[in-house]
């Protein structure tokens, strides 16, 4: 008799990878919002950089810097202190490599050398590949975000903003551990958070004593630690200390002007949940010299541009991840049957995937329409809409995206919970920290109130968009007669925080879904939300219409 030998089955009634799909294209819903929002004019290379990022290569790549992981190590060519380096596998150098090259570290600032006033939509055009990018790997986009965001505080200090300029403008990734003079291109990190004092940097025991009699621009030497100091290979960090002035921002260069390195020590790396392809250093600095950005005293205010523009990444980033799981999610069930049908085609399934899709458009429709209000810094309602909407869009899209990512993950059964099998493992675990970062939940929360107190005029202008918007009359008038009542309340106002950002975020949501989605997904948006509370499950409400037509265009077949 011949023997059966058993033998495990080729992807049998699994999905095929999720891969060499191009990212832009397959995204109606991105597409949309880079025309409406003013990136009509980069679609051609929005669309490129679709194919380079969802290629199977480079989602490949993504995989890969996140198992092989950095390590802290010292560089024999120099001595002492400042010699310590990071070692990353070559698959992170070339995230970074593709992600410079398309100019996400910079491509907003290009104006400042040439004087050519940037093309409008130029903050929503980046956002979109940023959108991308980290759908590719978001790790990386660390560094490339705070370079990106370092260029605001820098031009507080025009001489050293033209120093630096051209090689935080340059596209040709240089990884070396080198001066800057000797390397193709720059990027920048970030030291604020102390062990004692994270969120609240005024706690910042750091001190900056000046080395050239102090100012704007001079010389300081720099000692304490920091807690947390993210892209520990960077070529430069804004760090506050403690100046004889008070807490100031200072730029601390990786190597002296005389080209050897500054004293900077980096402790440890930090083990951590998720976004383990980007390094996060603890830091000592021994008598390392930075230069004052700004006036002594003024650094939160000084640093302050950057973590806006940080903020508004977070919230494209973890709507990028959200539209990477929804997708990988609705691929699976088209392909995977169970009971003889495919999961796309059981109602309870098509109802969660629904569900999902039209919090994903909603999250992406507020990250880009954010992304337009850093185009339109001039006019006065974008200006409002930037300022009070930053922090509300950073809570909400970030703070929804882990209970977005693990639904995503269940939709592929057992192997969503597979680190190598599907990529919604790892992307779980990474989405918390865009929460946690730049500002966490209730922090955000507090800005939100900040403005309400302090902006009242702001708040008004913002207000007015929600009420003009066509369609929602009844459900906006509601919500904000909900509102004002919460705002007249002095007595609960901080306890009302996350209330209120949640509010904004909502009518927002809905003013963006009646002015511009097609009229199924606007109409299920928000009759789904009228249903359910703030934390409801996914595909726990009803919902109207036909789910098929909402997942068609969420990716279509
Ligand atoms: C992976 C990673 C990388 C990082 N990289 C960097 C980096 O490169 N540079 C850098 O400077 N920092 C970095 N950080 C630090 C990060 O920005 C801070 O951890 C974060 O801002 C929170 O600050 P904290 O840890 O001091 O928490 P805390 O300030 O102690 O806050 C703890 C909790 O309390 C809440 N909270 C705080 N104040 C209030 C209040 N008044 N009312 C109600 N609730 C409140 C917060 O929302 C939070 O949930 C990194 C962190 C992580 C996880």
């Amino acid at each position: 008799m011949d023997q059966v030998t058993p033998q495990t089955p080729k992807n049998l009634n699994q999905s095929p990878p999720f891969a060499d799909i191009n990212l832009y294209e397959t995204d109606l819903v991105l597409q949309g919002c880079a025309v409406r929002e003013g990136a009509a004019h980069a679609e051609d290379e929005l669309r490129a950089f679709g194919a380079i990022t969802g290629s199977a290569e480079n989602l490949a790549r993504g995989a890969r810097a996140n198992t092989r992981l950095p390590v802290l190590e010292r560089d024999t060519a120099h001595e002492g202190i400042g010699n310590g380096i990071v070692v990353y596998d070559p698959s992170y150098h070339e995230l970074m490599a593709i992600s410079m090259k398309a100019g996400l570290h910079c491509s907003t600032w290009q104006q400042l050398v040439s004087g050519v006033a940037p093309k409008p939509g130029a903050h929503v055009a980046r956002a979109a590949a940023f959108f991308m990018a980290a759908q590719m790997e978001a790790g990386h986009c660390c560094p490339v975000t705070m370079t990106h965001a370092g260029v605001a505080v820098l031009q507080r200090q025009p001489e050293i903003l033209d120093a630096w300029l051209p090689k935080i403008l340059a596209r040709k990734y240089d990884p070396a551990f080198a001066p800057v003079a000797d390397k193709s291109a720059v990027t920048l990190g970030m030291g604020m958070t102390e062990m004692q004092g994270g969120t609240d940097v005024r706690a910042n025991l750091t001190r900056a004593e000046p080395l050239e009699g102090g100012g704007p621009g001079t010389l300081y030497s720099i000692s304490g630690h920091k807690y947390f100091m993210s892209a520990p290979m960077s070529d430069a960090f804004l760090v506050l200390a403690q100046a004889p002035g008070g807490l100031s921002c200072f730029l601390m260069p990786r190597f002296l002007p005389d080209g050897t390195p500054n004293a900077i020590d980096f402790v440890t790396l930090k083990d951590k949940l998720g976004n383990r392809s980007n390094a996060s250093s603890e830091v000592e600095f021994h008598d390392a010299q930075g230069w004052l950005i700004g006036r002594e005293g003024r650094g939160v205010r000084t640093i302050v541009g950057m973590v806006t523009l940080t903020r508004l990444d977070c919230a494209v980033s973890s709507a990028g991840l959200m539209r990477f799981a929804l997708a990988d999610a609705i691929h699976h069930c088209r392909h995977r049957a169970v009971f003889g049908k495919k999961l796309v085609e059981q109602p309870m399934m098509a109802r969660v995937l629904a569900h999902m899709a039209l919090h994903s458009e909603a999250a992406t429709m507020l990250a880009m329409r954010l992304a337009r209000s850093y185009d339109g810094v001039q006019d006065e309602k974008e200006a409002a809409f930037r300022r009070l909407m930053t922090p509300v869009i950073k809570y909400w899209v970030c703070k929804t995206a882990p209970n977005f990512a693990y639904e995503a993950m269940e939709c592929l059964g057992g192997i969503g919970y597979v680190e190598d099998a599907s990529p919604l493992a790892r992307l779980y675990r990474e989405v918390p920290v865009n929460a946690i970062w730049e500002g966490s939940g209730n922090v955000m929360c507090l800005d939100v109130l900040r403005v309400l107190k302090r902006l009242p005029e702001s708040v008004e202008l913002v207000l007015g968009e929600f009420a003009d918007a066509p369609g929602g009359e009844r459900r906006v008038r509601a919500q904000l007669g909900q509102f004002k009542d919460l705002v007249s309340r002095p007595e609960t106002l901080e306890g009302n925080g996350r209330v209120l950002a949640g509010l904004l975020a909502d009518l927002a949501i809905a003013t963006l879904m009646v002015t511009n989605a097609p009229a199924n997904v606007a109409d299920a948006y928000l009759s789904a939300r009228d249903a359910a509370a703030d934390d409801a499950l996914f595909g726990s409400v009803e919902l109207t219409g036909d789910p098929a037509g909402i997942l068609e265009r969420a990716l279509p077949e």
